[in-house]
């Protein structure tokens, strides 16, 4: 009897189980494999801070499946701790390694999907290895900062890192009651947004009691008995009794690389618009993977478990047969710093930079609701526009109320290639309790109108 064909998938978070979930539900009569060498599948890492916070109590609602309901409601075989060691691309084989019974299996594929993630910078300074230097990726981290947390209540926090998730923590730490100093290299937080938002941000951890040194370096960290008590910098030392590295994330590929798997941008794993690899029946997809930047129309590595919940399922569907296209990315986030929601879309005005993008800015102060409806909030909005044809090139926003929804509006807009002009001319909804009739996004889209025809 012919064997029955078989996917293998290579990690059990977002993109993997999408992956293994799509292409099972397109060919039920497939056999579908999902291996994971941590002991955990299919969680939402987005939600840790707001986890250790303690905003989230119980860690079960971080899971969308377990190995059990994959297997049962799915039909998805899950090996939770059998790490893949080696593809023989070849044969058409991977190695396992089973790391409960320290045994080592192989298993044949006919189509292999790679999602094996990222992982956290860890910068290799003196004292790195000391305890209670954390990273966070994995729910295990999270545990494990969440536990050493309640137990041991430190006092004092440093986070080495302003970018998003260095952000999110430092709201974590600072509602656990800790002091947080927050140590950034650049001359801003959240990197490469503009100023006119970072410097609102940076408002407000200096209002919530975050001490912030940018443009300031770690040079390594100084222990007692094993345990971190000091970070040391270019600008001084700070006492602390927990040290979280945020400095990034760097794709996962050393697997592919040893099966040829060519990389492409930032070193992640070059795909074309179906997942596919340079290697034949090999898909990749999430933050092991590059895509496709679409104001740009440069790749790029942008790992977020938005894209990778996307580029698992195309990977998926490719591998039962379709020919599903993922076609990239606008460069959309949103964040929840305290009670500020930041958000982005397309290119900030330092990427239109780099990128040497003829472009102006345009910045405005709009609010949230009608002004005569109570509670409303302001926002500031800025553009980054082409100079000459008036393309929206980019969006960022902040402010406490009404930014997370309003962006994708523009990541629309960025999508559909929109001028300011068509911005300008957008039928958005209105009532007092929401917007008002001049909506943030349409002041901001006529300001820079303005801009524009006066020859900016
Ligand atoms: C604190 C935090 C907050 C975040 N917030 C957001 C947010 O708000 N919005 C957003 O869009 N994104 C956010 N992200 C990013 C998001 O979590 C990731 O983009 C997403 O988890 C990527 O999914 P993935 O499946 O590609 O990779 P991963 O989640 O990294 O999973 C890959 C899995 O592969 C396994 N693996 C690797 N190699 C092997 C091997 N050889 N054999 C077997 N298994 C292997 C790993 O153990 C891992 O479990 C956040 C991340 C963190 C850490």
């Amino acid at each position: 009897m012919a064997r029955q064909e078989r996917l293998v998938v290579v990690g059990g978070v977002a993109a993997g189980m999408s992956a293994a979930s799509s292409a099972r539900r397109l060919r039920p009569e497939m056999e579908v494999v999902v291996l994971e060498r941590d002991a955990y599948i299919s969680y939402g890492a987005c939600s840790l801070p707001y986890y250790i916070s303690d905003d989230i109590k119980d860690v079960k609602s971080l899971f969308a499946l377990t190995p059990d309901v994959a297997e049962k409601e799915r039909g998805i075989q899950v090996r939770t701790r059998h790490e893949v060691v080696a593809i023989d691309n070849a044969r058409k084989e991977v190695v396992v390694h089973d790391l409960e019974r320290e045994k080592e299996a192989r298993l044949l594929y006919d189509k292999l999907v790679l999602a094996t993630g990222g992982s956290p910078i860890a910068p290799v300074l003196p004292g790195i290895d000391l305890q209670h230097i954390f990273t966070i990726r994995t729910i295990g981290d999270g545990m494990a900062i969440k536990t050493y947390a309640s137990e041991e209540r430190p006092k004092r926090a440093v986070i080495v890192g302003g970018g998003y998730i260095g952000m999110e923590m430092s709201e974590a730490l600072r509602k656990r009651g800790l002091e947080v100093t927050v140590i950034e290299k650049m001359d801003r937080v959240l990197g490469t947004m503009d100023t006119e938002i970072t410097d609102i941000v940076e408002g407000k951890l200096a209002a919530e009691e975050v001490e912030l040194h940018k443009e300031t370096s770690v040079e390594g960290f100084e222990g007692d008995k094993g345990v971190v008590r000091r970070v040391i910098t270019d600008r001084g030392s700070f006492d602390t009794d927990l040290v979280l590295l945020a400095v990034g994330v760097r794709p996962n590929t050393k697997l592919a690389q040893g099966a040829g798997v060519e990389l492409g941008a930032r070193g992640a794993i070059a795909v074309d618009e179906h997942l596919r690899t340079n290697v034949p029946e090999i898909f990749a997809a999430g933050d092991c993977a590059e895509t496709l930047h679409l104001v740009t129309c440069k790749k790029v590595y942008i790992p977020l478990g938005t894209t990778a919940n996307k580029q698992g399922r195309i990977a998926g569907e490719n591998v039962a047969g379709l020919e599903s296209v993922f076609e990239g990315v606008v460069g959309s986030a949103v964040t929840k710093i305290f009670a500020l929601e930041v958000a982005r879309t397309g290119l900030t005005a330092v990427e239109a930079k780099g990128e040497g993008c003829e472009f102006f800015t345009s910045t405005i102060e709009g609010w949230s609701r009608s002004r005569a409806y109570p509670a409303g909030k302001p926002i500031t909005v800025t553009y980054v526009v082409e100079k000459g044809s008036g393309r929206l090139l980019g969006a960022q926003m902040v402010g406490e109320e009404g930014v997370a929804h309003r962006i994708d509006t523009l990541a629309a807009a960025l999508y559909a290639g929109m001028t300011v002009e068509d911005v300008a001319r957008l039928d958005l909804a209105y009532a007092p309790p929401f917007a008002s009739v001049w909506d943030p996004i349409l002041i901001a889209a006529n300001m820079a109108l303005k801009k524009l025809k006066n020859g900016s």
